[in-house]
C-alpha cells in the first residue's frame, strides 16, 4: 500500500527515534511521530511519505500510553530543548540505556551476548530537572516592542518569551526579569538579526551549585569603548548586584553577523571574572556512590566549556577515575581534556598526566586549575589530538626534557582517556593510541553512535570492552553521556 501526504492514520507507538519522536507502524511501514510517546495509541496526518517511512504529525492522542507524563513545562513542543519531556523519568532512563546497548550492537559490531554481561546499569539522576548550571537566553521583542528573552522555537529563529526554564535554576528568571525591566525602562534595544541592529543578543547566566555564585554575561553588538558599552549601566550593575549570590557581571562583544552566539572579547563589569565550582570525587563502586572526601575547585569564566551538569558530572568523572583503575604508579594521556577537569581527577591518583586540548584559552585555564588545587603533576599541551599524539610518539625526542622530568614513558602510557565532542575520534587519533599500546583506555563520550563507531576500531586493534555505563547528563533531553573501559587481553601482543 502506498501512503500519501495529508492521509491519516492511527498507529499504536512502538519504538522511540533517535531524537525522541514515537515510532508506529502499519504493515510494516515506519512512521515518525514527533510528540508521541512510546505505548501511545495516536491518529496523526501524513506531513511527508518516502519510500520505506514517513513523517506524520499527531492529530490526538487516543488512548495515552502509561508512561505518558504532564509536561511540567507549557513550551516543551515549540522549544524542541526537551524532546521527551512528556516521557516518564524512569522511561527516559529505559530508551537511554537501549539506545547505546543498540547502537553498540548495530554500528560497533558487539555481540549481544557480550554487551549484556558487561553493560551496567544507567546512572540516572535524582531530580531531573533544574539541573544545568549554564543557560543561554536569546534576546528580542514581542509584537507591542517590548523586550523579551527566552528561547527559539525549534529550528528557526523566532523568539518566544519564557523566562522560567526548567532545565535552569530558578533564580535565573529573577536576572532575567531585572535585566529586561532595565531594557524597557532605559530604551535599550535588542538585536535585530535582519537589520544588524540594536544591542543586546543574548544573556548568559552561569550558576555554582557547590558555591552558589552567579555569572551573568551580556552579549553585546557593540563597537565603542566596552567597558561602557550599556547606557546607566550602573543602574543596571545596582540592581543585578543587589541579587543575592551575584559574583560577576561581564559583557561579551558579538558584532558578527552569524549564528555564533558569543564573541571572543569578554570585560567584566562588576564583580570577579569568574565563579568557581567544586567537583567532588565520588566512590562509584558503593551503592550510593559515596563522596570520598576529595575535591576540586575550578574557575570559569564566561566562555570557559564545563560540562552542564554538576551533580551527574561528578558521578561520570569519579566513573572514568575508577575505570582507569589507579594506583599512584601510572602515566596517563587525558585527550580532549577542555579545562582540565578530567585530567585533574586522573592526576589524584596516578604519577602523571599529560592533557591535549585544541583550544589555547582552555589549556590556559587548565594549567591555572591544577596550580590552584595544588597539583604538580600534570602537564598539557595545546593541539590536536591527532597531531600531538603522532608527535609524541614518532618523535619521543623532541619531549626528552618533559621526559627527563617526569620519567614517565610517555610513548607507551599505562592509560589513554579520551572524551571528544560529537563527532568522536579522528582514525589518526586512535591508530596512534593503538602503537601507544596502554593497558587501560577510558572512552567518555556524549554520542554513543560515534562512541560504537571507534570501539570497533579499538576492538579491531586488539582491545577489548570490559565495561559500559551510560550516565544521564540531560533528562528530558534525548542526549546520554557513556563511559567505557577498555583493556588488552593479557599476553596480546601488538
Ligand atoms: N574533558 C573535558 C572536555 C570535553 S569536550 C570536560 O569534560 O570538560 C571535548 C573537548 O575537545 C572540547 O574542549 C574541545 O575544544 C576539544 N577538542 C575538539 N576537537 C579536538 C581535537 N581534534 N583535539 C583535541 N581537542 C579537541
Amino acid at each position: 500500500m502506498e501512503w500519501k501526504k495529508d492521509q491519516k492514520i492511527r498507529v499504536e507507538i512502538t519504538d522511540i527515534g533517535a531524537e525522541g519522536e514515537g515510532i508506529g507502524k502499519q504493515d510494516g511501514f515506519p512512521f515518525f511521530i514527533k510528540d508521541a510517546v512510546i505505548g501511545d495509541v495516536v491518529e496523526a496526518k501524513i506531513m511527508k511519505s518516502k519510500k520505506n517511512y514517513a513523517y506524520a504529525r499527531l492529530e490526538k492522542v487516543v488512548i495515552p500510553s502509561p508512561f505518558r507524563v504532564q509536561p511540567l513545562c507549557r513550551y516543551h513542543k515549540q522549544c524542541g530543548g526537551c524532546q521527551i519531556q512528556a516521557m516518564d523519568y524512569a522511561r527516559q532512563l529505559k530508551f537511554k540505556q537501549e539506545k547505546v546497548r543498540d547502537h553498540l550492537l548495530r554500528i560497533g559490531g558487539f555481540p549481544a551476548e557480550e554487551i549484556d554481561r558487561i553493560m551496567e546499569p544507567i546512572v540516572g539522576m535524582e531530580n531531573p530537572f533544574h539541573y544545568r548550571n549554564k543557560a543561554l537566553y536569546p534576546v528580542g521583542k514581542d509584537k507591542e516592542g517590548n523586550p523579551i528573552a527566552g528561547f527559539y522555537v525549534g529550528r528557526t529563529h523566532s523568539i518566544i518569551a519564557n523566562t522560567e526554564c526548567f532545565l535552569g535554576r530558578k533564580e535565573n528568571k529573577e536576572i532575567l526579569d531585572t535585566i529586561l525591566a532595565y531594557m524597557k525602562e532605559f530604551h535599550v534595544e535588542p538585536y535585530d538579526e535582519t537589520s544588524g541592529l540594536g544591542l543586546v543578543r543574548h544573556i548568559l547566566i552561569r550558576n555554582s551549585f557547590s558555591r552558589g555564585e552567579i555569572m551573568v554575561c551580556l552579549v553585546l553588538n557593540y563597537e565603542g569603548k566596552k567597558p561602557e558599552a550599556l547606557p546607566h549601566q550602573d543602574i543596571l550593575l545596582e540592581r543585578l548586584a543587589n541579587i543575592k549570590n551575584m559574583t560577576s557581571v561581564s559583557v561579551n562583544i558579538n558584532t558578527e553577523k552569524t549564528n555564533v552566539i558569543l564573541g571572543k572579547e569578554v570585560h567584566t563589569i562588576w564583580g570577579k571574572n569568574t565563579i568557581r565550582d567544586s567537583i567532588r570525587v565520588r566512590n562509584m563502586e558503593t551503592p550510593d556512590m559515596e563522596f570520598t572526601g576529595q575535591e576540586l575547585e575550578f574557575e570559569i569564566s564566561p566562555l570557559s566549556f564545563y560540562q552542564v551538569n554538576p551533580l551527574q558530572t561528578e558521578k561520570l568523572y569519579s566513573l572514568a577515575l575508577q575505570y582507569a583503575g589507579l594506583t599512584g604508579k601510572e602515566t596517563v594521556w587525558d585527550l580532549y581534556c577542555g579545562i582540565g577537569t578530567i585530567s585533574l581527577f586522573m592526576a589524584t591518583r596516578a604519577r602523571q598526566v599529560y592533557g591535549v586540548e585544541i583550544i589555547p584559552q582552555a589549556i590556559e585555564d587548565a594549567r591555572k586549575n591544577a596550580a590552584k588545587n595544588h597539583i604538580s603533576n600534570a602537564e598539557f599541551f595545546t593541539g590536536k589530538a591527532e597531531e600531538i599524539l603522532p608527535r609524541f610518539y614518532e618523535n619521543g625526542e623532541d619531549f626528552s626534557d618533559l621526559q627527563t622530568k617526569s620519567g614517565c614513558d610517555m610513548r607507551h602510557p599505562d592509560v589513554i582517556v579520551v572524551d571528544p565532542p560529537r563527532k568522536g575520534c579522528d582514525e589518526k587519533c586512535l591508530s596512534v593510541m593503538l602503537k601507544m599500546a596502554p593497558s587501560r583506555i577510558v572512552y567518555v563520550s556524549c554520542d554513543s553512535a560515534t562512541l560504537a563507531r571507534d570501539l570497533r576500531i579499538l576492538r579491531e586493534g586488539g582491545y577489548e570492552l570490559k565495561r559500559v555505563r551510560p550516565v544521564d547528563q540531560f533528562g528530558m533531553t534525548v542526549h546520554i553521556e557513556v563511559a567505557c573501559l577498555l583493556e588488552t587481553p593479557a599476553n596480546y601482543e601488538f
